[in-house]
């Protein structure tokens, strides 16, 4: 955390109604699921893909969210989508915006639960960081989100959601008249990398992730969104498959005895079963090369000859590592790896032939860094002993 005092700009919006009297909701919906929601209600088959497209430009491409406004559909077919459905993004409860221009938003989704979405301008792209779960289920011991129970997965409409509202809030939907795609997007790039696992939402990230990347949806190509996993290994090669993403994996360790502890998952699928799934990636994703991330723990982590094990794992696939410094949170039972010892970690790796950014913290003093979210609303289930009791015993 800095010392110094945020800017923050806290807007509390008036909670919006819910969906009405059992409206379908059709944000998020596949291009599927749209087609047969628009048949239910007497959309002629022959019409049926035309209607998809042009409500799904609207939703994505343009930001509208009353079907009066869509202006290439008769005013009584209007009507009868308004009858039956609603256009729906979850609701922003608060809004941080930090000394370095990254702002957090606090969303609130159906039932209640909050989510905490990060977005991140940077010279040449703007990368919004998407959550697909509330909570985890997963409890790495560095994580904060990790203290949090799983409350439950995100919808797709939730996360796709997330996107339009951010969107929103920077006003970059094109404006009537303007083409779509004229002006530099503020955002660019996706990273699912908020809270939660997504490989074990696999189903609504995939959905969510398809409409992010149609040419008729957000229309972002797919070598701009990033999903980063703790290891689910079954679902690996099913992310290339069906969402074509580029990848990135939370490795943190280059022994088992040490990922055991910080990632637990490890104990399922341990480095040899997940470094094969990582190997076979890049070919079925056709994408050039996979992201490890690396936080970086004082004194657990971080030799010169965990950086040499880690060159020599992961010897053959196309990567880049990404050194993390680890971001503290209130009870965490870590701390940052000293300065020297971080580039003397990424200077190894450097000379082995691999990229190494050390990547730098972004909107720490708004809590808003890699690992440090966790709803507010779901305070500390699990007690600063109990975390520390739980990575001794590992
Ligand atoms: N569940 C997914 C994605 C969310 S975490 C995953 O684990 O990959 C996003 C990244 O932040 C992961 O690499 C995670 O290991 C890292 N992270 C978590 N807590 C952190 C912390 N306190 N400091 C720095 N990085 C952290
Ligand atoms: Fe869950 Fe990822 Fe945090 Fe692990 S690092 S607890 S998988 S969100």
């Amino acid at each position: 955390m800095t010392a110094s005092a945020p800017i923050t700009q806290d807007v509390l919006t008036m909670p919006r109604k819910l969906p009405e009297g059992g409206k379908t909701n059709l944000v998020g919906l596949t291009r599927d699921g749209l087609r047969d929601a628009l048949l239910a209600i007497g959309t002629p088959e022959k019409q049926a893909k035309m209607r998809v497209n042009q409500i799904w430009q609207w939703i994505y491409q343009w930001g509208v969210r009353d079907f009066d406004s869509m202006t290439n559909l008769a005013k009584g077919y209007r009507a009868q989508l308004d009858e039956n459905f609603v256009i729906e993004i979850p609701e922003v409860v608060s809004k941080q915006v930090s000394l370095d221009g990254t702002r957090k938003y606090l969303v609130r989704i159906a039932g209640g639960h909050e989510v905490e979405v990060v977005y991140i301008p940077e010279t040449d792209r703007g990368t919004l960081c998407v959550s697909s779960q509330v909570g985890c289920t997963l409890t790495c011991s560095f994580c904060h989100t990790g203290t949090q129970k799983l409350v439950r997965n995100l919808t797709a409409g939730e996360i796709v959601g997330q996107i339009m509202m951010a969107r929103d809030d920077l006003g970059e939907w094109p404006k009537p008249g303007e083409p779509a795609g004229e002006r530099p997007r503020l955002l660019s790039n996706i990273v699912l990398m908020g809270m939660g696992e997504p490989l074990y939402n696999f189903d609504n990230v995939r959905d969510a992730m398809k409409i992010a990347m149609d040419g008729e949806g957000i229309s972002l190509s797919r070598r701009r969104i990033t999903l980063s996993t703790s290891g689910v290994v079954p679902e690996i090669a099913k992310t290339a498959e069906e969402i074509g993403c580029l990848l990135a994996v939370s490795f943190h360790a280059t022994t088992d005895e040490v990922r055991d502890k910080l990632v637990p998952i490890n104990k399922k699928w341990n480095i040899k079963e997940l470094l094969e799934a990582l190997r076979a990636y890049p070919k079925l994703s056709n994408s050039e090369r996979i992201t490890f991330e690396y936080v970086m723990l004082k004194d657990v982590n971080d030799t010169d000859a965990d950086a040499r094990r880690l060159v020599k794992l992961i010897q053959g696939i196309p990567a880049k590592i990404n050194l993390i410094p680890f971001n503290e949170w209130p009870g965490s039972p870590y701390q940052r790896s000293d300065w020297e010892r971080i580039e003397s970690f990424a200077d190894i790796i450097y000379k082995a032939g691999y990229a190494s950014p050390i990547r730098t913290p972004r909107g720490e003093d708004i809590m808003a860094a890699c690992g440090q979210l966790k709803s507010a609303t779901e305070r500390a289930r699990k007690s600063r002993a109990q975390i520390e009791a739980e990575t001794k015993a590992g």
